[in-house]
């Protein structure tokens, strides 16, 4: 077992989230399948059946997906002569595609944040602390 270290940050415990793996070690892998998490990490044990993040990575991902799409959305129609069909065959695809694709590390870093403030029955832990 390697040794533990904590992230030094929020922002690096949010994109070990972001990336899947365990915000505390960074070792193991934070999902046993798409959106479910482990019940606990195997490397460093920690117990991720606090995590409350419900449908807010969903929010998120339409959030951050109609932000990126808007833009997109009004230069595929003021630019090109599409008709609706064609523009309903490259938005609809493109926006599910963003939204699936976003939905897991979205949920990652949403528990990452949720044990880094040490909500919902979390430990606090801060890398001074361990020493
Ligand atoms: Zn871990």
């Amino acid at each position: 077992m390697s040794k533990l270290i904590l992230p030094a940050s929020f922002w690096q415990a949010a994109s070990r989230g972001l990336k899947g793996k365990c915000p505390r070690c960074s070792e193991a892998s934070l999902f046993r399948a798409w959106l479910k998490p482990v019940a606990s990490c195997p490397t460093c044990g920690q117990d991720w059946t606090h995590q409350q993040a419900d449908d807010f990575p969903a929010y998120v991902a339409i959030l951050v997906t109609g932000h990126l799409m808007a833009p997109l959305i009004i230069w595929l129609v003021t630019d090109f002569d599409l008709g609706s069909l064609a523009l309903l065959a490259i938005i609809v695809p493109l926006a599910v595609a963003m939204m699936l694709g976003m939905l897991q590390p979205v949920k990652g870093a949403i528990i990452a944040a949720q044990w880094w403030n040490g909500l919902h029955g979390f430990k606090k832990e801060r890398a001074a602390e361990a020493e």
